[in-house]
């Protein structure tokens, strides 16, 4: 840094009330890292933000300063964007508070929790946000995106459950957006990402769903799979929006359920979410069970948070991982054949097909309610490729883009906090032309400038 810049640094330290760190300080190394282990990015300056004026202070520095600014909440997002070269890296992960309001049922979190701490703090009233299914994404770049997981077919997605929201702009100016407030920035945040400014927090519908949840894993082997597939593609449909069926196809974890000659085989995993009486959901699950012999099965009444972080050992940060993803209108024999044909062939015994099945409450939002546009197609179809050493960069890159190019012709949109690192008019696929449009126009006016670029970009057009 040369003599004006730390002046400049100076002065931000006298009202900054978090940590500042520079390239040679101690935690600088530790802050930098996000969850996929691809990138190695330095910026110049890392803001550890423990409060809404630090974040103004910091969004101010940025644009004062034409730096590159890049936002991180829980570090998850598979392209990379919460970490910039030679840039800030304006970091919420101090900024975890949840504040649960028991009698309205609301939840306000800070824009930097994770959906740990939302489970943990909604838990002690029996109460759950509509999120993801592992306990350490952000709750920050999950909810701008869209947000879906075990209880979003009943309750919709996290953006749906959304009351309102705090909002640090372009500007350095903080605004709510709720339906009756700044309405259009509150329409584009619900699905648009980070493009608009930053979330500092959210406040949320809760859902009571008790602290316990019939829940569990049925796991088939690999060379049933075409059958289970074809029988899973119509069953899970007829099902109520209580129950989620979703299916993974990769290497056997060591759970401890499975016989010990299954570990490292390939299997199709079925793990389900039942709200309801586990007398009613074990109903649901015969056909599962019967349609095709199963290698081992855990079932059972599971506390929600220790559910909620079940999967977390099987994404811990700091791999190398590669994703790609389709939303599917349907799982045709076609595209079923492809994904047996490519599962058959998973460069790295962490890589893995995950499909997930979405209506139910999502589906029955209006097309441009809210900015998260793909909400009709049942299947999402993701290419979860992981692997640790650099070695193998090669080889799982060239899977994952043949895989996902082979199944493109049953693609129907694609979920934007599933992408990439994929290029602007891949950004587009994630929304309808006409949601597009208004996302533009939302960036037009709060945010001309492009500030907030590290992204999946909506690049304004003035
Ligand atoms: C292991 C794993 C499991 C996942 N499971 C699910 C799942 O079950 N359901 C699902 O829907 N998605 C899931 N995802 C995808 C996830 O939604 C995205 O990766 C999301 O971007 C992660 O958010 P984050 O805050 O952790 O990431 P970050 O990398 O910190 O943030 C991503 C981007 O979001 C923006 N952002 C984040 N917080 C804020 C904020 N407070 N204000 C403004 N902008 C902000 C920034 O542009 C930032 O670059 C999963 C991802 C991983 C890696």
């Amino acid at each position: 840094m040369n003599k004006l810049e730390s002046d400049i640094i100076e002065e931000l330290k006298s009202k900054f009330r978090g940590e500042i760190l520079l390239p040679e300080d101690h935690g600088f190394e530790s802050a930098r890292q996000i969850w996929n282990g691809m990138f190695d990015r330095k910026p110049a300056i890392i803001v550890r933000c423990i409060g809404t004026s630090d974040v103004i202070n910091a969004v101010n520095f940025a644009r004062e300063n034409k730096l590159l600014l890049s936002v991180k909440a829980g570090g998850h997002n598979s392209a990379g964007t919460a970490v910039c070269d030679d840039g800030i890296m304006i970091d919420l992960s101090l900024m975890r508070g949840v504040v649960v309001d028991k009698k309205n049922k609301t939840v306000r979190v800070e824009g930097g929790a994770l959906l740990g701490d939302v489970d943990y703090e909604t838990q002690l009233h029996g109460l759950a946000v509509s999120a993801g299914i592992v306990s350490h994404t952000g709750v920050g770049g999950l909810t701008l995106g869209g947000g879906m997981g075990w209880i979003s077919r009943k309750y919709g997605l996290s953006v749906d459950n959304l009351l309102s929201v705090e909002v640090v702009i372009a500007d350095g100016s903080l605004v709510t957006a709720s339906v009756d407030e700044n309405p259009d920035l509150f329409w584009g945040i619900r699905g648009g990402g980070g493009n608009f400014g930053i979330v500092t927090s959210f406040e949320f519908k809760g859902a009571e769903i008790g602290t316990e949840v019939f829940s569990g894993i049925i796991v088939k082997k690999f060379a049933d799979a075409r059958k289970y597939m074809q029988f899973h593609r119509d069953y899970v449909r007829t099902l109520p929006d209580e129950m989620t069926v979703w299916m993974v196809v990769r290497h056997a974890p060591p759970l401890p359920f499975l016989p010990l000659d299954a570990h490292g085989t390939m299997v199709v995993l079925i793990p389900f979410v039942y709200l309801g009486e586990q007398t009613q959901g074990e109903e649901f699950l015969k056909p599962i069970k019967e349609i095709t012999e199963s290698v081992g099965e855990h079932i059972g009444m599971n506390p929600w948070v220790a559910w909620q972080a079940g999967f977390d050992g099987l994404v811990t940060p700091g791999a190398r991982n590669y994703w790609k993803s389709h939303h599917l209108a349907d799982l045709s024999d076609e595209c079923i054949n492809q994904i047996i044909t490519f599962a058959a062939k998973l460069p790295t015994d962490e890589c893995e097909v995950f499909i997930p099945h979405m209506e139910g409450a999502p589906s029955r939002i209006g097309k441009i309610e809210t900015a998260f546009a793909h909400r009709y197609t049942p299947f999402v179809l993701n290419i979860h490729t992981r692997w640790q050493d650099v070695t193998d960069d090669e080889k799982c890159f060239v899977w994952a883009r043949a895989f996902h190019s082979a199944t493109d012709k049953f693609s129907h949109g694609v979920y934007v906090n599933f992408l990439s690192d994929e290029g602007e008019a891949r950004v587009k696929d994630a929304y309808t032309n006409e949601v597009w449009n208004k996302l533009v126009e939302v960036k037009n006016k709060y945010d001309p400038k492009n500030l907030f670029s590290m992204n999946q970009n909506i690049k304004p057009s003035l």
